[in-house]
């Protein structure tokens, strides 16, 4: 890409862990039979007054204040005026203009070692809208249990500069909102959902070329492949001398590419005006301070903390950090045993490989914290060794069964004892008369086979320091004979 520079800004919906929704007392918990959580204000019906879920705005200024942002001291709700099936009031309460409740915040991304800073123009609350199901043929019902959930919004400026970058963005923000508990971070579900908007420009200029925005991007991998796809797409089209159009796409992530969703020729005319049916909400400093209090430590400092106190490398921090479940799974691990660096190479090894196969998040594995220190401590007394641990944590993951339990049951422990040792020495020494001859004939490479092969014969069970001290033993014995 040395031609065209991508820019890209983003777009966040994330829906808020609010008991009730955002204008009535209806539950805002994803799921239940459709139609089921709904009352005359979320179905919009004529009459009905909203009333604001003082939660929810809360919920935003702690959000706003974590991504660094001013809140606004005056803010009012606004109506967005459009018609879809599945908005039933016509209208959608948000927020426009100059006075949302947060302005002005930044996250810092780091892309291959590279820290970035990109700026958010602003955080507002919002409602969501019910959920269309389309049922085949010309048919589609629609789901208002979605409805009037409450949604925070929140836009970047167009400081993204890469398909990576854009992606790891996310992570960040993703974690942010986790850690505040404040969202479920959800993507395949739609509660932390994204769209981007993207351009292309000759390097080294100003101006914005003509965008497309992105939808249906339900995973990470989703936003990288989308905008990655996109780049390369817009890219040909400007060397080609042609024109990007500018529309919303689809991402089609079986087939890997963007298509036209809808043209923008047209930009809908939303007129916004103040709600009239909500008052104006005005943010005292102490009531704002109030709502720094429970911030807990957010992602970037956990980060730091790992970095200069335990002394971790500042990939391990990223990594480790990216959600407060694995963090906290860390950290409760290294109570109990207290090796920063250990933890972290099961954690992003072989945890973290299960999780993918699986595809779950530890918040859903059975492993406990006490189970994987119990089972580096069997490691690090010798009660067995790395690689009999490996099999060993397979069978945590698998059944939630402590490793003390799966060591006694298969019989898995480290043997050192000589008297056991002995004869599996003497086997493997007897049935390789050849490699045994080349290593007395100085042959150094032909001890690691007989090691192995002394590993095999007892299944990875032999206590590898013991196993080489004996072996040299016999064999010097061997050469004098
Ligand atoms: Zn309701």
């Amino acid at each position: 890409m040395a031609e065209f520079e991508p820019v890209i800004g983003m777009e966040v919906h994330a829906e808020l862990l609010t008991e009730s929704k955002m204008f009535c007392d209806c539950s805002a918990q994803f799921g239940g039979p459709p139609n089921s959580r709904t009352c005359p204000v979320c179905l919009g019906l004529p009459g009905s007054l909203p009333v604001a879920n003082k939660k929810a705005i809360e919920y935003v200024i702690r959000t706003a204040l974590a991504l660094n942002c001013k809140i606004s001291e005056h803010s009012i709700f606004h109506r967005k005026n459009y018609f879809y099936p599945d908005l039933p009031k016509d209208y959608q309460i948000s927020q426009y203009g100059e006075t949302p409740i947060g302005v002005g915040g930044w996250v810092d991304v780091t892309v291959n070692g590279e820290t970035r800073r990109i700026r958010i123009r602003r955080v507002h609350l919002e409602e969501d809208t019910g959920k269309l199901i389309h049922a085949g043929g010309n048919e589609s019902l629609v789901d208002f249990n979605r409805s009037g959930v409450p949604l925070m919004e929140i836009v970047s400026e167009a400081d993204i500069h890469s398909a990576e970058e854009a992606r790891e963005y996310l992570v960040r923000l993703r974690a942010i909102v986790t850690y505040l508990g404040v969202n479920d971070g959800k993507m395949e579900e739609g509660s932390f959902r994204c769209e981007p908007n993207i351009s292309l420009r000759p390097r080294g200029t100003e101006k914005f070329g003509t965008r497309t925005e992105l939808k249906n991007l339900n995973s990470f991998r989703a936003v990288y492949r989308g905008l990655d796809y996109e780049i390369n797409r817009q890219e040909e089209i400007l060397q080609e001398g042609g024109k990007v159009v500018h529309e919303t796409r689809r991402w089609d992530d079986t087939r890997g590419v963007t298509a036209t969703m809808r043209g923008k020729e047209f930009e809908q005319e939303y007129r916004y005006f103040p709600e009239p049916d909500l008052v104006p909400m005005e943010f005292s400093r102490e009531f704002v301070e109030e709502q720094r209090a429970p911030l807990p430590e957010l992602p970037e400092d956990k980060k730091r903390r790992f970095v200069e106190e335990l002394g971790l490398p500042a990939y391990d921090a990223e990594i480790l950090t990216n959600t407060r479940e694995f963090a906290e799974f860390f950290e409760e691990t290294l109570k109990a045993f207290p090796e920063p660096k250990t933890v972290s190479n099961w954690m992003m090894g072989d945890f973290s490989r299960l999780l993918n196969a699986a595809g779950i998040e530890i918040a859903e594995s059975k492993v406990r914290p006490a189970d994987l220190a119990g089972l580096l401590r069997m490691i690090s007394d010798g009660t067995i060794s790395g690689k009999i641990a490996k099999s060993v944590f397979e069978e945590m993951f698998e059944t939630g069964a402590s490793p003390e339990e799966i060591v006694k049951k298969k019989g898995l422990t480290q043997i050192t004892s000589e008297a056991e040792l002995y004869p599996a020495i003497d086997q493997v020494i007897s049935e390789n008369p050849k490699i045994v001859e080349d290593f007395l004939g100085g042959k150094e490479k032909s001890f690691g086979f007989l090691v192995g092969q002394v590993m095999r014969y007892t299944k990875g069970r032999a206590n590898p320091q013991a196993v080489n001290r004996l072996l040299r033993e016999r064999l010097a014995v061997a050469a004098q004979k």
